[in-house]
Formats: C-alpha cells, structure tokens, sequence
C-alpha cells in the first residue's frame, strides 16, 4: 500500500518523500482514510508505531484544502493537539512542521515551564495548527489569550497518560470551550482503561476504531528477561549489564526524579556516560539530555516514566528498568520503546523481593512469559518468593508456588530451565480455570510451557505458552 492509495494530497506526499517515507505504517494505512472522511477516531496505537503522521497527515490535508470558516476579529486555531509532556509537544509540534513544510500553516506549540511572553506572541500573530499540553492550554485560556471557539479538529495525543497524569479535569475544562458541532475528535492512546471509554463516550460522536497492537501487549520482537537481585546490589548490577556492551543505547528506568539523579551520577562516576531525564529538570536541560543520547554523546539515559513519556528515538535497542514501573501499563509504555520498525530489543528488568508483585501484575497484564535468569554472582542471598501464600491469592508468575525456603537450589525451582538457573514467569494462571488450581498444578503447567515451543535456552518472548 502507498501513500498516494490512502488519498493524500500531493503537497503532503512531496514531504514524505523527502522525509524518506515510502509506505504507510499500519496505523497509518487505517487510521488515514477514517479521519480523511471525517470521521472521529479511537485509535490503539503506542509511539513508534507512527501514530504522529496517522493523525498529522489528514489533519494537515484538512487544513490545507479545506477554506477557514469566514469569521470576524483576528485568526483562530483550527486545530488543537493535546498531549501530556512538552517533549511530546515539541516533537509532535517539529513533526507537523516537517510533513506541512510545502504548506504555509502558522502553529504554535504552548507548554509550561518556559516563559509566556513567545506563546503570546504566536497567539496574537494568529495560528491554525496548536500543538498545547494542558495546564499552560488553561492558563492561555484564562488569560483569553486564545480562543478555542474556532476548533474543526481535535487530537487527545497518548490520551491514558494525560488521565494518568491528572490531567482529566483540564481535558474537561478545555473541551467545554471547543465547539460541539462539526468537531472531529481524534483519539490516540496505548492502553484503554474504563476513564478513557468514558471520555470517549461523553465527547466523541460515533467514533470508529483502529488498533495496531493488541491491547496491552508490546511488540514480539522484544525479549524480556528478568534478573533476580537484591535491591541493595541493583547499582552493581546495573554496571555489570552496561558494561557487558558499553555501546548499546540504553534507555534506564528509575522510579523517582532523585533516584534517577543519583543513577546518573553513580554510573558518570563508574566510567559510564549517563544523563538523567525527570520533572525536575529544565526544559533546556531536558532536551539536552535527550539530544546528547540520541546523538550517541550519551550511552545512558535515566528517566523517570513521566519525563520518558513520548520520547521519539528510533530504534532503541535496549530498555532495562532498575525500578519496575509501579503501574503495570507503564511496561508496556517503557517497552514500546524498543523493538521499533520490525528491529529487534531487550527488555531487563532488575527485580528484587520487593518488585515481585509489581512483576506478578505486569505478567498477568501482558499474558506472556517472561524469562527468568540469575546472574552468577548476582543471586539474591534468598531466593525471591514470586509467589502470594495467601489462599485464593496463589496467582504466580509460573502458575504455581516457587520455593520459600532461604537457600533453595536451583533444582528446587520448579521452573528451573537449564544450568545458568533460567525459568520464566508467565501468565498461565488466567488459562487454568484460576490462580488456585494453577497452584496445585506445577507438572501441567510445565507440560504446557513446553507445548508452547518453549526455548529454555534461548529467552525470546513467548505468547501465552500455556494454552
Ligand atoms: P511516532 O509513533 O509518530 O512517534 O513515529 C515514530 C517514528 O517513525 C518517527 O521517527 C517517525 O518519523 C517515523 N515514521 C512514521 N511514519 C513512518 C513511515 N511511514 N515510514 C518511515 N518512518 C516513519
């Protein structure tokens, strides 16, 4: 399929060229034609699926054909973008420019955290094309310095991560300013918990739906391992990861913004270039940190979820999270990260006795298995205890109960797979009519696990080997 087949106007198919583009991503190849025709859209897409020019192209195309409404006072935007981060903004923002460039479209990207004063001045000037996150989007509007009145379309860009981030009552505010008739809403998110149904619900009009990743899942081209350790020789670990190949770009996912801070800082002093990303940092010094990796000055970069949200870095071979993510869909925000375009990625997770629910739910979410692999000289002085003792609670990543006692071997884990102490953790609980039975169950699930083309030596991911 073509570019040209999904009814784009040549003056957008001159910039993909030239952009290199030659054919549509999946998300593209549905999502173009719905919203061409005018229709509101839900859309399950995660970054790097393309989902910027799924939304951008026909947008553009809207405002590059279709005549401004006639109206009195200065010029109003026509179309409004809302996403969650200002790296989000800016690089949603910087994409429409790059695929509207054989167009003259005046825009506006309005993000917190930086002065007003060159916001106002594109508003007063008049755009078309506003690319805003929420909270500044309502300072503007409480200072009437735009008018939204004039709003065709609008785009709720990673619309789970604005509600996650609070944003739902500015969203509400926002839209209660936009105007009801004739707008097209365009909806893109990763994930579909019920806030975001609801959302949807109350302001779209019949909305059609696209999904390039089945929900919750991340792209099989990745594999996730996970490294039992100590919490209190993670940093250790982390070192020992980074420096079996000093030249992977690796994203690291740390939980606080003081954390990551101090990450960053251990591994520069280990002899590891390392930048750290979080809320607390300039918008100045977040680009930087976020131009230095992508340009390979930094191998390493340390992030917080919120600050990583919507970074744009091609192909980035590895993501490891030293902390797991304390909301399960944030694994599969982290990893959409990696194992872009077809590429193959890793997934590390380092996970201590503390993580072991946070991993048991992330497990359970993704319905797929995950390796499990000590590393000699690295295993936790107690063998984690992945499971949940508690009767009608004995949900494990493994289906079944692995071992409590402090010292038991290897070969006292049922998932043991092989000298090097691999064994996965999976969803099979869900298969096997409840987490109790599959408790009581560890030689079926293990029946099912090889049935599933288990690779105990090999460690890809493995769909749902249970069933
Ligand atoms: P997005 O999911 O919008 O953040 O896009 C991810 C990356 O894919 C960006 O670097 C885009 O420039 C790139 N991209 C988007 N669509 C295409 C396409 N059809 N062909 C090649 N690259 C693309």
């Amino acid at each position: 399929m073509s570019f040209e087949s999904l009814g784009l106007a040549p003056f957008l198919l001159r910039a993909l060229s030239e952009q290199g583009y030659e054919t549509p991503t999946p998300i593209q190849q549905q999502a173009i034609p719905l919203v061409l025709e005018g229709h509101d859209l839900l859309a399950g897409a995660q970054t790097g699926t393309g989902k910027t020019a799924a939304f951008g192209l026909p947008l553009l195309q809207h405002l590059g054909t279709a005549p401004q409404a006639v109206g009195h006072g200065p010029r109003k935007p026509r179309v409004l973008v809302l996403t969650p981060t200002r790296e989000l903004a800016t690089q949603v923002h910087d994409s429409l420019r790059g695929y509207g460039k054989h167009l003259r479209i005046p825009s506006a990207v309005i993000y917190g955290g930086v002065g007003m004063g060159n916001q106002l001045d594109a508003l007063r000037r008049g755009v078309d094309l506003l690319v805003a996150c929420p909270g500044r989007l309502i300072d503007h509007m409480e200072r009437r310095s735009v008018d939204l009145s004039g709003i065709e379309v609008l785009v709720l860009d990673e619309a789970d991560r604005m509600l996650d981030m609070g944003f739902l009552p500015s969203i509400k505010r926002i839209l209660a300013k936009l105007p009801k008739q004739n707008r097209q809403t365009l909806l893109f998110s990763a994930t579909f918990p019920e806030s975001i149904k609801q959302l949807a619900m109350e302001f779209m009009r019949n909305p059609r739906q696209v999904q390039v990743t089945p929900q919750n899942t991340v792209a099989e081209n990745i594999s996730h391992r996970v490294h039992p350790v100590d919490a209190a020789r993670k940093r250790e670990l982390l070192l020992h990861l980074l420096a079996a190949d000093a030249r992977v770009q690796t994203l690291v996912f740390a939980k606080t913004k003081h954390g990551s801070d101090k990450l960053a800082t251990f591994l520069e002093k280990s002899g590891v270039q390392a930048a750290a990303i979080h809320g607390n940092k300039s918008q100045g010094q977040r680009q930087r940190a976020l131009g230095d990796f992508k340009s390979g000055k930094v191998k390493v970069l340390v992030a917080t979820d919120i600050a990583a949200r919507g970074i744009d870095i091609d192909q980035l071979p590895r993501v490891i999270n030293y902390d797991l993510p304390m909301v399960a869909e944030d694994y599969v925000h982290r990893i959409g990260r990696t194992g872009r375009n077809g590429s193959s990625g890793e997934a590390l997770s380092l996970v201590s006795q503390e993580d072991a629910k946070l991993l048991r739910q992330i497990v359970r979410l993704l319905d797929r298995d995950m390796e499990i692999r000590d590393l000699p000289g690295f295993e936790p002085q107690v063998p984690i205890r992945w499971g949940n003792s508690a009767p009608g609670k004995a949900e494990v990543p493994g289906g079944e109960r692995a071992p409590r006692k402090p010292g038991g071997g290897r070969g006292r884990r049922p998932h043991a797979g092989g000298g090097d102490g691999q064994r996965h953790a999976h969803a099979g609980a869900k298969s096997h009519g409840g987490p109790r039975e599959a408790a009581r169950k560890p030689a079926e699930a293990g029946r099912g696990r090889r049935r599933g083309g288990g690779n105990p030596g090999g460690g890809g991911p493995r769909r749902d080997a249970t069933r």
